[in-house]
């Protein structure tokens, strides 16, 4: 029997739901609160992190959803249900679940932080030169849309399609969604500086996480996938521990790309998952990202321009930036029943098999 109440409608509702089985289920609960930004509705917004099990112990499983903001709601959904299962863990382990790491973009109901970043190309070393995406140079100017209509919209993607069969898909990924840190108002920006959320991030893993001798941690997301399916993106290089502890605790799809809906991925600069490796380097870390795959990647390439257009162009045209939001909200948070029912019942068995993987590695 799944309960679709695990599903929230606003930030607020989801962190309370979240914060409520944490307490019944008997997880330690640390919040850490954006001393600045709010909710739409006034609320304050918080990272709020579970540990369940022993605080010391040396193996543990990390969960965290809402890197990119409104695809939390059903990464918190995940979490909430998970922790009302009424879980028996395997001695010295413990299971951490990170609640909402873009709170801001969570309760406004968009991938990006406060800034227009997105939080998972925002993990970079601030004090070198900012990685450079001649690529998305060029995709920019086509994809700043002033006006949104289907056939200012039909013009972009022909010529997306035009600059895909020139460079190749390849190539392609890396300039549309690699990441760039150059253009504030563009898609996939990775900032200018680290985000209070990039901050916070970092204080809960030294918090909590320093006395794990084997790790893992996923990160939950939507958008990449078929329709009511989840897939698994894999980044530790082909042969290595990682990849096999992968394998061996999800199975072959775990590595093999399986369902996945990007012709090739991108190279990615300043993954979440990324710093998390690197913050804890005497530790044995796997890292996983799971994806529950939404509408196809065309849909997901139009919302990411309408994501852009909204925030910087909307405000123009209040009533049709309404019924754009509604489009952008179902790409990333459907309302769908047996889609939700799919995360619910998905997300139970690999939280399990990784919950059992890290405490037989
Ligand atoms: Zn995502």
């Amino acid at each position: 029997m799944v309960e679709l109440a695990a599903f929230s409608e606003s930030y607020a509702e989801a962190r309370k739901k979240f914060v409520e089985a944490a307490r019944r289920a008997g997880a330690k609960l640390t919040s850490y609160k954006h001393p600045l930004e709010r909710g739409p509705a006034g609320e304050a917004l918080f990272l709020d992190v579970s540990v369940l099990g022993p605080g010391n112990a040396s193996r543990v499983f990390v969960v965290g959803s809402g890197t990119h903001g409104i695809e939390g709601y059903s990464g918190s959904a995940a979490q909430r249900a998970w922790l009302r299962s009424r879980p028996r863990l395997p001695k010295d382990t413990a299971v951490v679940f990170f609640h909402a790491q873009n709170p801001w973009g969570f309760a406004h109901k968009t991938r990006v932080t406060e800034e227009n970043v997105d939080l998972n190309r925002n993990f970079i070393d601030f004090a070198k030169p900012l990685p450079s995406n001649p690529g998305y140079e060029e995709l920019h100017p086509i994809i700043a849309l002033k006006d949104w209509n289907e056939d200012a919209i039909a013009a972009v993607f022909a010529k997306l399609d035009a600059f895909r069969k020139r460079v190749g898909e390849k190539a392609f990924s890396d300039a549309f969604n690699g990441g760039q840190y150059s253009r504030q108002d563009g898609i996939f920006y990775g900032g200018m500086r680290p985000q209070w959320a990039n901050g916070a991030f970092r204080t809960a893993v030294e918090t909590h996480l320093v006395r794990a001798r084997k790790v893992c941690y996923m990160d939950l997301h939507t958008g990449i996938g078929p329709w009511c399916e989840h897939i698994y993106l894999c980044f530790h290089p082909e042969g290595s521990p990682a990849r096999e502890r992968a394998r061996s605790w999800w199975g072959e799809r775990a590595v093999n790309l399986q369902g996945v809906t990007h012709k090739k991925l991108a190279t990615y600069s300043g993954t979440i998952i990324d710093a998390f490796t690197e913050m804890l380097p005497a530790a044995e870390v796997t890292t996983i990202v799971v994806e529950f795959g939404t509408l196809p990647r065309h849909e997901m390439q139009r919302a990411g321009m309408a994501q852009r257009w909204m925030r910087f162009e909307g405000p123009r045209d209040p009533v049709l930036a309404a019924k754009v939001r509604r489009e952008y909200e179902a790409a990333f948070y459907p309302a769908d029943v047996e889609w939700r029912k799919a995360v619910l019942e998905q997300s139970r068995e690999f939280i399990d098999r990784g919950v059992d993987g890290i405490s037989s590695s």
